[in-house]
């Protein structure tokens, strides 16, 4: 049997998985079992941000593997306890952080930071515990942040949800003070929505977002494990808004592809935790957090400009092709986190680019989404684009 029919047999078949079989990967590039080399503008959702197989980032991996690779997180580990340092430093004063394996777990350890908050700070009726979300969000699989997901396709076969979760709309302000009551504890929030759809939120609303949240006694949420880490030309996505959230997460490139994820909490609720109130085995992983300590060296704001330079030049390209070919209804996002939104199904599209060495993917049925790695140069654009108009022509010839 080749790979492809062991997989059929062996897995549960929860993934579609495209027609790709890898053998290796370097930097903006993957090649196939037959030798076959792609330019990869997805980066395995988001995640080898600072390039496949980042040779700094290998380097401190295999260092740390030599050394140690696990200790439990009952003594120290210094690699780990060097990058909760470096986190809380280029995040916000007065922080302090939980390491974990995943997003998942990193956006469960924010919400149960909520919960004891509010259980410490209730209001006249009592302690506070609900949650608002969003429509349209993702913010992971377990049940918890599954029942935070504001997507009812991923619900269904999984009820009932943990409960006190609650849906607003992004960019509608009006719908969020509807939901507020004396049992809120705590507003979360993808400052760009990544599965569903490449979705930016407006900077008067995530502004008064904030507002509201600092005149309620709300904590502000951010998950920023699809759209941190440099992806949007900052290292965090909310820099570009002017403001900051009390708790945010990290996961996806924190370790660019080794498991890690990160619960940062700001003064307002750094103390919440206390001995017992969480933990994890593998949390924190050292070689997880060698890598991250390099990959956080890697990103610093001479490679973000040139990462935003990069973007505005595949925008203006993008913008050039939603002018030409009208099944483009629109192109959004921030930074190297881009979607185009099609009028048709994106899925043949998907493939058409896989079939000449084009790697993206499709979210939300609809809309093309680019995640490239942060080191792409104008002929990879070029290169991409240049595929992409092919896809697009052929299109209107079926
Ligand atoms: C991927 C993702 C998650 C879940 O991360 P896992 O590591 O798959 O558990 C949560 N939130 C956002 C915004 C994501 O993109």
């Amino acid at each position: 049997m080749n790979i492809k029919q062991i997989e059929d047999e062996y897995f549960m078949h929860t993934y579609k998985r495209g027609d790709l079989v890898v053998k290796e990967t370097k930097n903006q590039f993957i090649w196939d079992e037959n030798g076959r080399k792609y330019l990869d503008f997805f980066a395995g959702i988001s995640v080898c941000n600072v390039g496949h197989c980042n040779e700094a980032v290998i380097k401190a991996a295999k260092k740390q593997l030599d050394s140690f690779s696990h200790v439990s997180n009952l003594y120290y580990a210094p690699p780990q306890i060097k990058l909760g340092e470096e986190l809380v430093k280029r995040t916000f004063p007065g922080a302090r952080v939980f390491l974990s394996n995943s997003g998942a777990e990193a956006n469960e350890c924010a919400i149960k930071i909520a919960r004891k908050w509010g259980f410490l700070n209730p209001s006249k009726e009592g302690n506070r515990y609900e949650i608002i979300c969003f429509f349209n969000s993702f913010h992971g699989r377990t049940l918890t942040t599954l029942s935070a997901t504001g997507q009812d396709k991923f619900h269904k076969f999984f009820k009932p949800l943990q409960e006190k979760f609650v849906f607003a709309e992004i960019n509608n302000m009006d719908s969020v003070k509807k939901l507020a009551n004396n049992r809120t504890v705590a507003i979360m929030i993808e400052p760009v929505q990544g599965e569903g759809g490449i979705i930016p939120s407006d900077e008067t609303f995530l502004k008064e977002l904030r507002a509201f949240c600092d005149d309620n006694n709300f904590l502000l949420i951010f998950d920023e494990i699809q759209c941190g880490m440099g992806r949007t030309g900052k290292l965090y996505a909310f820099e570009n808004y002017g403001i900051k959230p009390d708790i945010v997460t990290l996961a996806k490139s924190l370790a660019n592809g080794l498991p890690l994820g990160a619960s940062i909490a700001g003064e307002k609720c750094a103390g919440t935790f206390l001995c017992g109130d969480h933990g994890s085995t593998f949390g924190g992983n050292p070689v997880s957090c060698a890598a991250a300590l390099a990959v956080l060296n890697i990103i610093n704001s001479e490679f973000l400009n040139n990462s935003l330079k990069i973007a505005e030049y595949l925008r203006i390209k993008l913008e050039n092709l939603k002018d030409k070919y009208s099944v483009i209804k629109c192109v959004r996002g921030l930074g190297l986190m881009i979607g185009m939104d099609l009028k048709i199904n994106g899925k043949d599209i998907v493939n058409y680019c896989m079939d000449k060495g084009l790697i993206i993917n499709c979210t939300n049925d609809t809309v093309l989404r680019l995640l490239p790695p942060l080191i792409i140069t104008k002929k990879d654009v070029d290169f991409a684009v240049k595929i992409l108009e092919g896809a697009l022509k052929w299109q209107l010839t079926k």
